[in-house]
C-alpha cells in the first residue's frame, strides 16, 4: 500500500482525454487512475540482509508513523527521499522497488533527527546507513563516500590504536579523488593553528610524521582484527554474498 500520492510513479497515472460516464464529462484530470501493479520479485530476507548490517539491527520495530521522514533534512529539501517508505519496502521484501532509488538512499547526511523522532527506537538513520551499506555490498551502487570514510577511519585504528585527524582527512580525499586545499579546510586549519598552545602543535606535528602506536597495541590488535574478520563472515554469509 503507498501511503502518499507523491509516492505514486508518474507512469502508473493514467488519464483519458476523452471520458464520458453516465453522461459527466469526466476527461482529463477527473479520469485519473492508478495503475494496479503485480509484484512478484519479493526477497523474503531482505529485512534479515539489512539487519545484519551495522545499524539496521532494529529495523523490526517501525510501526510506520512516518516521524523520521517528516523530521528529516534531506526530505525537507527532496520529497523523494523517505526513510519511512524505504523501511517499509524492506519490510516487505520489495527489493526492486528498494532499487528505484538506490541513487539517493545514500544522500543522508547522518543529523539523527529521525532518530531523536523515533518512538520505537528504530534508530532510522542506522538504517539509512546499513541500506547504502547493502547497496554497495550487492553491487547495486558504489562505494559511498560515507564508507570509504569509515574505512579508512577503521584502518587507522586498527593499524596504530590511534587516530591521526590529519592523515584521515588527507588519505579519504585522495581515495574520493577531492583536492586537499579546500577552502573550507584550510579556514579550519588556519584558526586552529591560531589558537593551538606551542607544545601541542609539536606534539601533533610528531605523531603526523611518526605514526606512533598505542601502549601494547599488538595483542589489542589481533583481537580487533578477529572480531572484525568475524563480523565480515557473519554479514557476507546473511547476504549470501559468497
Ligand atoms: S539522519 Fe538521515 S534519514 Fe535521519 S533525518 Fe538526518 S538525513 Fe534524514
Ligand atoms: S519514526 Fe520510527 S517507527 Fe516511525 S516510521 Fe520512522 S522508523 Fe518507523
Amino acid at each position: 500500500m503507498i501511503h502518499e500520492k507523491s509516492l505514486i510513479r508518474p507512469e502508473q497515472l493514467k488519464t483519458h482525454d476523452k471520458l464520458v460516464i453516465d453522461g459527466v464529462d469526466v476527461s482529463g484530470h477527473w479520469s485519473t487512475f492508478v495503475e494496479a501493479r503485480v509484484v512478484t520479485d519479493y526477497n523474503e530476507r531482505l529485512q534479515d540482509e539489512i539487519a545484519a548490517l551495522p545499524g539496521g539491527e532494529y529495523i523490526h520495530r517501525c510501526w510506520q508513523c512516518g516521524s523520521c521522514t517528516n523530521s528529516c533534512t534531506v526530505n525537507a529539501l527532496n520529497p523523494d527521499f523517505n526513510p519511512r517508505f524505504w523501511i517499509y519496502l524492506i519490510r516487505m521484501g520489495m527489493e526492486s522497488e528498494l532499487l528505484r532509488d538506490k541513487d539517493i538512499i545514500w544522500q543522508c547526511v547522518s543529523c539523527h533527527k529521525c532518530t531523536s523522532a523515533c518512538p520505537r527506537d528504530v534508530v532510522p538513520e542506522g538504517v539509512m546507513k546499513a541500506t547504502a551499506h547493502w547497496l554497495a555490498l550487492k553491487g547495486h551502487s558504489p562505494k559511498s563516500k560515507s564508507t570509504i570514510f569509515d574505512e579508512e577511519f577503521t584502518e587507522q585504528v586498527v593499524a596504530t590504536g590511534k587516530i591521526e585527524d590529519g592523515r584521515v582527512i588527507r588519505n579519504f580525499f585522495a581515495k574520493t579523488g577531492q583536492p586537499l586545499m579546500q577552502d573550507w579546510l584550510v579556514e579550519i586549519v588556519k584558526r586552529v593553528a591560531r589558537r593551538l598552545p606551542v607544545l601541542q602543535g609539536l606534539k601533533m606535528g610528531w605523531a603526523a610524521v611518526f605514526r606512533p602506536k598505542a601502549r601494547n597495541w599488538g595483542r589489542a590488535r589481533a583481537a580487533l582484527d578477529d572480531y572484525l574478520q568475524e563480523q565480515e563472515a557473519i554479514q557476507r554469509k546473511a547476504l549470501n554474498l559468497d
